[in-house]
């Protein structure tokens, strides 16, 4: 089957499930403008995903921006430098359950078959081209290089201020969900006292897009143990480094994943009932205790090189620039490269983010809502949002923030709220029908009132009354009197005609052949 036939064979079964199929939230206005009743910020798999999940539950009015360009919404075209995705190739999700919207449909459809059964997983590529398609094929109208700048409260409403290159829009919104990824509660962070010293031409940070031809014949030093670390190492390898030399804290590179037993249904759907201790214990163990290894194939790429060193213990002290190359102290010895790269993640740090100045200082973190036993503390932890059911801030002193409710983080800085969910692909079975069903039921219930009069003004008849059917029996007669009248009338004209006319008819047809 082709993209084309598939594209179709989705329309058609969206069909199978079109029904009801009236928009149904209340109409509101705020300076004569028609209000949002979703802004999605985010174009990447999860803003999507967000969008789809709406339009199945009829709730139309809304808008999706996405900062960047069409086609580099999130990581994969632009930094996932990785031959593959790390999850299983058979996940899915962000189809709501339509057999045909899966990954796995659409890679048959694009490459065959056979190609599908020859892969491990996905590559990142071809992941995006999914997503593409994916938009296309529903129809999400996502506007690109559209930046949100700030979200304040406004009465009712939730007001965010768009950027599109030098024009500024305001817009009100009923609900408004953060779709914007990994990074979306913080950002990418490299060390401050370690750059401190550096030139921009000297460092990149792993989230960075990187020039990698540029690192022919260079001794590129890597800071970090993580997958980014990996893939960036690979990269420079395969670009042709002199030398990639990988330094980690660690007295070993972490072998087992955590994340992986956190696949199965019991934690994907119901962690978020879990008390605050336990899903405290559950996610300090995964996010803290167990550091996250690279993946197999990451690292066989880069063992093949033999100009690939990896060093443990080996935390970086001190990073200053000696003419042309950079000097990096470590405990055991100093390094001297020609460029570093820090893949050292991001940050979890809301006051980071541009868009949430306005009202972060109302945002409750878990540290705000929960503190543990002696001994169980976790400073990261502590540092994420404490959300409610549908993904929604809450207020850091009850009563001051109602407005937070409108307002849904869907990005990894949900893990300890709601497990494994927001930015990650294995959580979305499971996340985007607790997201979409919390902003459905959030919107009903605000205008439960006005459905409850719209109900009561309500007068269109379904079944045809006796005074309709008497009148529709009217009309039939009145035609059949009419037609009645007409024979009548032929019947009269007919009479009067000569009889000659009569004559010549019987002579046509006794004509002989
Ligand atoms: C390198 C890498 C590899 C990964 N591999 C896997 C994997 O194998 N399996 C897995 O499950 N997960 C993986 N993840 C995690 C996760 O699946 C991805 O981060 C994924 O991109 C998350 O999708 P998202 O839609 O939530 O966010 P994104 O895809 O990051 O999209 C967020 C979008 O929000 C936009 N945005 C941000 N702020 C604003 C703003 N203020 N205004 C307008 N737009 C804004 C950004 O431009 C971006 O396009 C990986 C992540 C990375 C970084």
């Amino acid at each position: 089957m082709s993209v084309a036939r598939l594209s179709e064979r989705v329309r058609r079964d969206l069909t199978y499930r079109s029904y009801p199929a009236r928009d149904w939230t209340i109409p509101r206005r705020h300076d004569g403008a028609r209000v949002l009743d979703v802004l999605i910020v985010g174009g990447g798999q999860g803003g999507l995903a967000t969008a789809f999940g709406l339009k199945l539950e009829r709730i139309t009015n809304i808008r999706i921006v996405d900062r960047n360009p069409r086609g580099r919404e999130g990581p994969w075209r632009r930094f996932a430098r990785m031959k593959e995705l790390r999850t299983p190739k058979e996940v899915w999700g962000i189809d709501f359950g339509i057999p045909s919207l899966t990954a796995r449909a659409w890679y048959e459809a694009r490459f065959g078959r056979q190609a599908w059964e020859r892969i491990d997983r996905i590559s990142p590529q071809a992941w995006r081209d999914y997503l593409d398609w994916y938009r296309d094929v529903l129809e999400l109208p996502v506007e690109n290089e559209v930046e949100v700048i700030s979200i304040e409260p406004a009465g009712d409403y939730l007001r965010a201020q768009l950027r599109r290159k030098r024009r500024t829009e305001r817009v009100h919104a009923r609900k408004i969900v953060l779709a914007t990824g990994i990074e979306g509660n913080g950002e990418w962070r490299t060390p401050p006292a370690l750059v401190a010293g550096l030139a921009a031409a000297r460092y990149a940070h792993s989230a960075d897009e990187i020039d990698f031809r540029r690192l022919k014949g260079k001794r590129v030093g890597v800071l970090g143990v993580g997958a980014s670390a990996l893939d960036n190492a690979a990269e420079a390898l395969e670009a042709g480094a002199a030398s990639v030399d990988l330094c980690l804290r660690r007295a070993a590179i972490p072998r087992v994943n955590p994340q992986i037993w956190l696949n199965f249904e019991g934690i994907l759907g119901h962690f978020a009932e879990l008390s605050d201790l336990e899903r405290w214990r559950f996610m300090r163990h995964v996010m803290e205790g167990l550091p996250v290894p690279p993946p197999q194939e990451a690292f066989w790429r880069c063992r093949r090189f033999e100009n690939f060193r990896w060093h443990s213990n080996c935390a970086w002290r001190s990073v200053r620039e000696q003419g042309d190359t950079v000097a990096v102290e470590t405990e055991a010895r100093t390094f001297t490269f020609d460029f570093v790269i820090f893949a050292t993640g991001f940050a979890t740090d809301l006051t980071a983010r541009r868009e949430l100045a306005p009202i972060v200082h109302h945002i409750a973190l878990w540290r705000d809502r929960f503190t543990p036993p002696p001994g169980e503390e976790s400073d990261l932890l502590a540092r994420h949002p404490y959300l409610g059911p549908a993904f929604e801030f809450t207020e850091r002193t009850p009563g001051t923030a109602p407005f937070l409710s409108r307002l849904h983080d869907f990005t990894l800085g949900a893990m300890p709220s709601i497990g494994l969910s927001g930015a990650a692909i294995t959580g979305m079975r499971y996340s985007m029908p607790r997201l979409v069903n919390g902003l459905a039921r959030d919107l009903f219930r605000e205008d439960a009132a006005d459905h409850y009069q719209d109900l009561l003004a309500y007068d269109v008849p379904e079944l045809q009354t006796l005074d309709s059917a008497s009148a529709w029996i009217d009309s039939l007669a009145a035609d059949a009197l009419a037609d009645w009248q007409q024979l009548v009338e032929s019947a009269i004209q007919s009479s009067r005609r000569p009889k000659a006319k009569k004559r010549s008819k019987s002579k046509m047809t006794a004509l002989p052949d």
